[in-house]
């Protein structure tokens, strides 16, 4: 694949090289994507709007993976602007094109079994909260986040400045969810566990994430988790992993969490520096705050155990408002700063570049780019390879790694077993 990341970080593997690619500079639309997805990949959440001659548009459903030939995996994100495209059919495969020409044999992610199955009354695995992220299984049964709903005191919300996902929708109505209410309905817990007893059948499905709005206290936090830790737990029995990916909370709401069958949590900071944080994530620095978010990662490593609790982090909000614009040094040193304490005290950091999305303050352009996000990724890999810490497949693996690097630089760089 012809590119300048390619002469910029020479000394990488080519397998790094074509997942950023993809990552960043996506495909072009191509009647390809829709034939695969007919013929049972895993459909993504956005669905392709194609314009057609007469001006309309259609809804084109389209794959949420591809299949790298390494055996990873990375999100198909289309831009009509890329040089690439997929070309192919599900009998003869599939292709990356550039210019014209082959540059990779590609696949997809496919739709597991249980995605088809539907509750007693009648209710689809989606609308009961629950999703695929290639092998691994991501219950969001809660999906409002009360930081929407929240007044920073200059009379906007306190919503993370990234997000747009939290807000009270649809979705979140049709899983019966009450705003400022931790408890879920009896018909949400009933409903999560008849698709998760159905998912725990699955050979393909690996590890569970549980993720979800935050409220406004950790207490209700805590609150709001602890009836789906257990649900989910009694639904799969001991085969899978299941993590929780609430807010942070205390030590003693971590050993609950483990105590109702967690394996492992992850509290997400997002960003590192004090005063980023408090400007880029108001509704966490409200209502936990940052160096309390620290001691609750902590406390959560006495309870989990080291290397068992994670921690995500948006890279690139270190250049752009709100707060202190850094320079591409600054934010490396702040970012690096932020891991190597963490990884020293049993915290597995992760890091996914910013990628604005509609409704936030950012523009397209705002966007991290793809040699400052590689650089970053070639530090971090050092620091985890003087530590003999790879990223762990409980958090991120091969198969679920679709927006991240860490598991890929472990592979392709000698620090975890190669797949396949
Ligand atoms: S906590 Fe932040 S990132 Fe998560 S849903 Fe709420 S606003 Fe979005």
């Amino acid at each position: 694949m012809s590119t300048p990341l390619r002469s910029l970080f020479s000394e990488l593997p080519q397998t790094l090289i074509h997942k950023t690619d993809l990552m960043f500079r996506g495909v072009r639309y191509s009647e390809s994507l829709g034939l695969a997805t007919r013929a049972g990949a895993s459909p993504g959440f956005w669905p392709y709007r194609k314009l057609l001659s007469n001006g309309q548009t259609e809804t084109v459903t389209i794959p949420y993976m591809f299949r790298l030939a390494d055996g990873g995996v990375a999100r198909v994100r289309v831009d009509d602007a890329s040089p690439l495209e997929v070309g192919g059919t599900p009998e003869e495969g599939y292709r990356l094109i550039e210019n014209g020409a082959t540059v990779a044999s590609i696949g997809f992610v496919g739709r597991h079994a249980w995605q088809s199955r539907r509750t007693e009354d009648g209710i689809a695995p989606f609308a009961a909260g629950v999703s695929q992220l290639g092998d691994m299984i991501v219950v969001n049964a809660a999906p409002g986040c009360e930081y929407f709903r929240l007044d920073n005191g200059e009379g906007q919300s306190s919503r993370c400045c990234y997000c747009g996902y939290g807000r009270f929708d649809k979705r979140s109505e049709m899983l019966g969810q009450v705003p400022g209410e931790p408890a879920l309905g009896a018909d949400v817990y009933r409903r999560l566990g008849e698709v998760m007893k159905a998912v725990a059948d699955s050979p393909e499905v690996r590890h569970v994430y549980l993720t979800g709005g935050s409220m406004t206290s950790p207490d209700a936090e805590a609150k709001r988790y602890l009836p789906i830790v257990e649900t989910v737990r009694r639904a799969v029995g001991t085969r899978l992993r299941v993590t929780v990916g609430s807010g942070a909370v205390s030590g003693a709401d971590s050993q609950r969490y483990r105590d109702a069958g967690a394996d492992s949590c992850c509290y997400n900071l997002e960003v590192w520096d004090p005063e980023k944080f408090q400007r880029c994530c108001p509704g966490k620095s409200a209502t936990v705050g940052r160096e309390r978010w620290i001691e609750w990662l902590y406390a959560a490593v006495d309870v989990f155990g080291s290397r068992n609790v994670g921690s995500a982090f948006v890279a690139g909000l270190e250049l752009r408002p709100p707060g202190r614009v850094m320079s591409d040094p600054e934010m490396l040193a702040s970012i690096l700063e932020g891991a190597c304490t963490l990884m020293d005290h049993g915290v597995v950091p992760l890091y996914s570049p910013l990628w604005p999305v509609e409704h936030t303050v950012y523009k397209p352009e705002d966007g991290l780019n793809a040699a400052l996000f590689l650089q970053l990724q070639v530090a971090l890999y050092r620091e985890r390879e003087k530590r003999h810490a790879p990223v762990p497949g409980w958090i991120i693996c091969p198969d679920c790694s679709y927006m991240l690097l860490e598991v890929d630089f472990d592979r392709a760089l000698g620090l975890a077993p190669r797949i396949g």
